[in-house]
């Protein structure tokens, strides 16, 4: 069986006729269990990509966007790939729809009518994932934004999805709230093989993955591992995208001519 669970396959769309393609010929694929990231400036196209992947959009010719060898093309099984693909998107007040954190877990298993008992087992399994056993009972809305995308995450994952997708999914948390999603997802990808697609303008947050895709005006400009990627500053710049942090203190050593390790500046896998 084959390992890769997204295909892409020369993907390009306008939203109408008169304009200019917001996708121009994607190619990518995604493998199980890794986790990629894409990022781009904002308006270049990754929300529409996600759309595509997650059945939103749909190509108009067959082989176009597969996921685990489903065609979105096909209206009969393209909400097989809505299944397939869960979603965490950027505000986590508008993914909050029931009074406690509990039944919010529930409300997509109850719509696609999954038997009690498996519910809780399921709603148990999710909320120990993301860490928040203690506030089963608690209101969503009295939640941090981190707690809030926490208890997203886990309405997601229970519906048992074979890809999870971040479009911007911390761009609105403070620092603590970030960390908290990244590390439930780092878990979710390390320990349960969840294979992960972070959407991002933010490069920090791609240190973290195995792939990095840089989209620049509806293209994917590079992509690669994040040594690989991050090795082209060029192609970032012309993206839009600021170095991580790191990086750009190392650089700056480097034209300096300081003597300090890199290892105490970076991430060992960068170096
Ligand atoms: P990103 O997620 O990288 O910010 P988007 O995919 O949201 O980029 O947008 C890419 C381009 O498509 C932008 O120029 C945006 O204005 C345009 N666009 C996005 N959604 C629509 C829509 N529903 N109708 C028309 N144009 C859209």
């Amino acid at each position: 069986m084959s390992n890769t669970l997204i295909r892409i396959n020369g993907l390009s769309f306008k939203y109408d006729e008169e304009s200019l393609n917001v996708l121009n010929n994607i190619h990518m694929q995604v493998c199980k269990g890794e986790w990629v990231s894409i990022v781009g400036h904002n308006g270049s196209g990754k929300s529409t990509l996600a759309k595509f992947l997650n059945g939103l959009l749909i190509p108009t010719q067959p082989n176009i966007v597969t996921v685990e060898d489903l065609d979105s093309y096909d209206e009969e099984i393209v909400w097989k790939v809505r299944n397939k693909v869960g979603m965490v998107f950027q505000n986590p007040d508008n993914q909050m729809v029931a009074t406690t954190v509990r039944d919010d877990v529930a409300f997509g298993l109850e719509n696609i009518g999954i038997k009690r008992e498996e519910m809780l087992n399921r709603i148990d399994w999710a909320i120990q994932k993301v860490k928040m056993e203690n506030y089963l009972e608690h209101e969503p809305h009295r939640l941090s934004g981190g707690q809030k995308q926490r208890v997203a995450i886990a309405g997601i994952i229970a519906m048992r999805p074979s890809v999870l997708i971040l479009d911007e999914a911390t761009s609105m948390l403070d620092p603590m709230g970030r960390k908290e999603v990244l590390d439930t997802v780092w878990k979710l990808n390390k320990e349960e093989g969840m294979t992960v697609i972070n959407i991002t303008h933010d490069l920090e947050e791609t240190v973290l993955s195995d792939k990095i895709i840089v989209m620049n005006k509806g293209e994917i400009s590079t992509y690669g591992s994040p040594k690989e990627v991050f090795a082209q500053g060029e192609k970032l710049v012309e993206a839009g995208l600021d170095l991580p942090f790191s990086l750009q203190i190392q650089q700056l050593i480097k034209e300096k001519g300081y003597n300090i390790p890199t290892a105490c500046l970076t991430k060992k896998e960068l170096v």
